[in-house]
């Protein structure tokens, strides 16, 4: 055994250091050690990228990170900080391994869950209390692009057509975004979440170290095997509880490897089929007057890759309700993403980007599984995806694109007709190692992320949300690790309790 530990955490994302934060917050004196398979993105570790203010130095990093099997036929390639699974019946599914997960690469959207979205196995309370205190973890707010010009337009118009009494009204969308004082926007990576978590002596972050297997005596998590991949050599660290947050397709393969096989491991995958569209925000929704502290030419620039977000982007929300099956999240660009008409010149925001995602029908046959006679490159499984829509989910996209549609003309100058996405393009991926009430064969765990017929396993990540859900992911996925985390330090507890007792 090379290293004893209280906790184990499996993964650096916003999940795995939000579990290794609350830990450490709630017990200080638990040795907790956070493994992760990458390496750090510059410094601090865990950053969002956004924030290399050296754009070389950033692109230099994203490129060294561009390895895996590259676009299949018909396929996009992979958002920059990501690399495909290389899976047909999901095209884009992809993944990410640096420190802090797709944590330093995402868009930082962060809307709540509501109505059937909410996990029914957790108390109300209990769960509203851990989203606030993930939205603290992951400092969130609406007010980060309040200076971006014509949001209020935006708004104005997107309100009057999907605003219901019984609805949440269309605003700012809450996001993971701090503004500094001179203006500038800090992106929310997991180095956010860990704060001086790094720095604290009973807590140990430990890059490029893959775990291969958790070591079990029955049900009792007793460590883990890991590989140094600079070195290849393989060692075991004790561990008296395992958190695995190593993303919807490496969690329940690290389960698989390790034989831990629930009946629902790997099922329920589903994501978000996600509508794009854009429109130029027409003349008389934009007041005269509006820009007049805004400091910016008007330009006829296409911008590469469907245009920037910056501090004068607004990014509004049209929230999911139960009776409308997606959500929609609009965002200001800098510049059109398609060619303007010759002599067209937009004002900054006045090039709207909708992308709408679709609420998933759920399925035990839509799943992640793993190929016992062909390895990764890492020795485990190989990652195969099974995944097909359904009627149900043709008509929620059939009608978010009519939708869609509809907002682009009222807004103004729709750029061209929405179009659907290639599966696995929303890259939140959930439901593998789905929470239940009960262990009925549709879960792998219990409500506080526990794999159920184990002691002191624990899984988290959007891999554990139940529910199909239109929202992104990642707040609840922190809220429910939080949860986890305080189990874990409360069971950890207990068992010092009677040990001591029996000594
Ligand atoms: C471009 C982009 C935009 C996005 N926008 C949004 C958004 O606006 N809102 C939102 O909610 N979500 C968004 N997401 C998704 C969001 O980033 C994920 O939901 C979130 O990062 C999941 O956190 P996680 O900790 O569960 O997993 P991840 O962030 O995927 O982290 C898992 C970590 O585990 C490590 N790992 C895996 N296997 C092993 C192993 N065997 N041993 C050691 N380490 C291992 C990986 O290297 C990785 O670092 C976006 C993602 C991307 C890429």
């Amino acid at each position: 055994m090379s290293g004893s530990y209280d906790v184990v955490v499996v993964g650096s994302g916003p999940v795995g250091t939000a579990v290794a934060r609350e830990l450490a917050d709630t017990a200080p004196a638990l040795r907790v050690l956070v493994l992760e398979a990458g390496r750090a993105l510059g410094d601090p570790a865990g950053g969002h990228v956004k924030n290399i203010a050296d754009v070389q130095e950033r692109d230099r990093l994203l490129a060294a990170l561009a390895t895996g099997p590259g676009p299949l036929p018909g396929g996009t390639p992979a958002r920059p900080g990501t690399v495909l699974v290389g899976a047909e019946a999901m095209p884009n599914a992809a993944m990410s391994t640096n420190v802090g997960g797709m944590g330093a690469h995402w868009t930082a959207a962060c809307p709540r869950p509501v109505d059937d979205e909410v996990p029914g196995c957790i108390d109300p309370t209990v769960l509203g209390e851990a989203l606030t205190r993930a939205e603290e973890l992951l400092a969130v707010t609406t007010h980060a692009f309040d200076r971006a010009p014509l949001t209020g337009a935006v708004q104005r118009v997107l309100g009057e057509l999907f605003d219901r009494p019984h609805r949440r009204p269309v605003g700012a969308m809450p996001v993971a975004v701090t503004v500094g004082e001179d203006g500038a926007l800090h992106w929310t990576g997991p180095a956010t979440i860990a704060g001086d978590l790094w720095q604290r002596p009973e807590v140990e972050l430990r890059t490029g170290t893959l775990a291969r297997r958790i070591l079990l005596d029955g049900g009792r998590a007793t460590g883990v095997e890991v590989v140094d991949l600079a070195t290849g050599e393989r060692s075991s660290i004790e561990a008296r509880a395992v958190v695995v947050a190593a993303d919807a397709f490496r969690t329940p393969q690290l389960l698989h490897a390790s034989g831990v096989r629930p009946q629902a491991l790997g099922r329920y995958l589903t994501e978000h089929p996600q509508i794009m569209a854009a429109s130029l925000l027409d003349e008389q929704h934009v007041p005269d007057g509006v820009l007049v502290d805004v400091d910016l030419p008007r330009s006829s620039a296409t911008a590469p890759g469907g245009g920037a977000i910056v501090p004068v982007s607004g990014v509004s929300w049209v929230p999911y309700a139960a009776d409308r099956p997606f959500h929609g999240q609009v965002m200001q660009m800098d510049a059109s993403p398609v060619p303007l008409d010759p002599g067209t010149t937009v004002r900054p925001g006045q090039v709207v980007g909708l992308g709408w995602f679709c609420k998933k029908e759920l399925s035990p046959d839509n799943r992640v599984w793993f190929d016992d006679d062909e390895t990764d490159g890492h020795g485990l499984p190989a990652i195969r995806i099974d995944y097909a829509l359904s009627d149900a989910d043709r008509s929620a996209i059939e009608a978010a694109k009519a939708e869609v549609a509809h907002a682009a003309r009222a807004l103004g100058r729709p750029l061209g007709d929405p179009f659907v996405m290639p599966s696995g393009s929303s890259l939140h991926y959930l439901g593998t190692t789905r929470m239940g009430a009960t262990d009925d064969g549709t879960s792998v765990c219990d409500p506080t992320g526990r794999v159920w017929a184990t002691e002191n396993l624990y899984v988290g990540g959007n891999n554990v949300i139940p529910t199909a859900t239109a929202c992104n992911p990642t707040l609840t996925a922190v809220a429910l690790g939080v949860l986890t985390a305080r189990t874990v330090a409360a069971s950890l507890a207990a068992a010092t309790t009677r040990e001591g007792v029996h000594a």
